[in-house]
C-alpha cells in the first residue's frame, strides 16, 4: 500500500506573507485539535511534521470517522510545484477562452508537443517564480499559475499544506480552510506515492 497525499494550497499568498499565514494558520488548526502542536518525524518529504490532533475528525466526512490518519501535516513555505505525484495530467484549460489542451492520448501516453511549453515554462518558474505560455487556441500569453489543469493535478505558489494519509477533507473543511487564509482561493492536489 503506497501513502497517499492531500496538500492544501494557497493560490493567492505571495512570497512575503507566506510564512506568517503558515503560522497562522497552524495555530488555527491546533486550536481546532485537526492537527498538534509539537513536530515529530511522521509526513514524508520534510524531516518533520504536526501529527494529528484529537479532533482530526472535524476535517473529514462522518463515514470516515473511524479511520484514523496514521501521518502528519507538512507544511510547504516558498515557491512549490504541487503536483499531484504519480502518471500525468490529463488535460490543462486556458482560462482566458476555456480552451482544453490534451496532453495524453486516450491510452494515457504522453503527447509530447502539447506538453513542451508547459514543461519549459514550469522549469522557469521553479527557477525565477515567472513563466508564461501562449494558449495554442486563443495566443494569449498566460502566466503558468494561472492555466486550470484537470483533477488540479498542478498548482503552484508559495504556501501549501501537505497531509499525509489522511482521509479526504469535506467541502466544509475546505471552505473553512480557505477562510483561515483570508479567504485566498485554494486548490487540492490528490496524489499517492
Ligand atoms: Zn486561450
Amino acid at each position: 500500500m503506497g501513502d497517499y497525499f492531500q496538500t492544501i494550497v494557497d493560490l493567492d499568498a505571495g512570497p512575503d506573507e507566506a510564512a506568517e499565514l503558515a503560522d497562522r494558520v497552524v495555530a488555527w488548526l491546533v486550536d481546532e485539535g485537526v492537527v498538534l502542536a509539537e513536530r515529530t518525524d511522521c509526513v514524508l518529504g520534510q524531516p518533520l511534521g504536526h501529527p494529528p490532533g484529537p479532533n482530526w475528525h472535524r476535517a473529514v466526512a462522518e463515514d470516515d470517522a473511524d479511520r484514523e490518519p496514521w501521518d502528519g501535516l507538512a507544511v510547504e513555505v516558498g515557491r512549490t510545484v504541487f503536483d499531484g505525484g504519480q502518471g500525468d495530467p490529463e488535460a490543462v484549460t486556458c482560462p482566458r477562452c476555456a480552451a482544453t489542451t490534451r496532453l495524453v492520448t486516450e491510452t494515457w501516453d504522453t503527447i509530447d508537443d502539447a506538453w513542451a511549453p508547459f514543461r519549459e515554462a514550469m522549469e522557469d518558474w521553479d527557477e525565477t517564480g515567472e513563466a508564461q505560455v501562449v494558449c495554442p487556441a486563443c495566443a494569449e500569453s498566460v502566466p503558468l499559475p494561472e492555466w486550470r489543469w484537470a483533477d488540479d493535478y498542478f498548482a503552484f505558489a508559495h504556501l501549501g499544506f501537505e497531509f499525509w494519509n489522511w482521509p479526504e477533507f469535506t467541502p466544509e473543511f475546505l471552505t473553512r480552510f480557505s477562510r483561515a487564509l483570508d479567504g485566498h482561493r485554494i486548490s487540492h492536489v490528490w496524489g499517492k506515492l
